[in-house]
């Protein structure tokens, strides 16, 4: 999608830090980190939001959670210490970009409930 910085970056046409790619997922770290590991997982695909999803998109999100986010927490030797996976949705949800997103984050004890 046009003026998306998601897709630019997905289709290389923006810079990012990737730790991770495949045919349908990216993997960056996010330009303002809240902890130590701070990670964006990013469909290739342009959803806007959880509410955008469709039928289609089942396959791609389950590979996301079964495959992509146990792998990079394993990569980064934060899956025994702990995690955070966070979709945040909607103007409430604090998005700020209207590219579907996964936050993965940790290296820190993180507080609950989030601000
Ligand atoms: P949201 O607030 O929509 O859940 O999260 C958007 C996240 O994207 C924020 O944590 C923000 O720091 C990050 N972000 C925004 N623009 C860019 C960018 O151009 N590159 C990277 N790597 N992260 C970005
Ligand atoms: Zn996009």
């Amino acid at each position: 999608m046009a003026d998306c910085i998601f897709c630019k970056i997905a289709n290389k046409e923006a810079d990012a830090k990737f730790i991770f790619e495949d045919e349908t997922v990216i993997a960056i770290r996010d330009l303002s980190p809240k902890a130590p590991e701070h990670i964006l997982i990013i469909p290739k695909k342009h959803i806007g939001s959880i509410n955008d999803f469709t039928d289609s998109d089942k396959d791609l999100m389950a590979h996301i959670m079964v495959d992509v986010i146990p792998k990079i927490a394993n990569d980064l030797k934060i899956d025994k210490s702990g995690f955070r996976v966070v979709i945040n949705t909607g103007e409430d949800g604090g998005q700020t970009v209207n590219h579907l997103h996964i936050h993965l984050l940790g290296g820190r004890s993180l507080t609950w409930p989030p601000g």
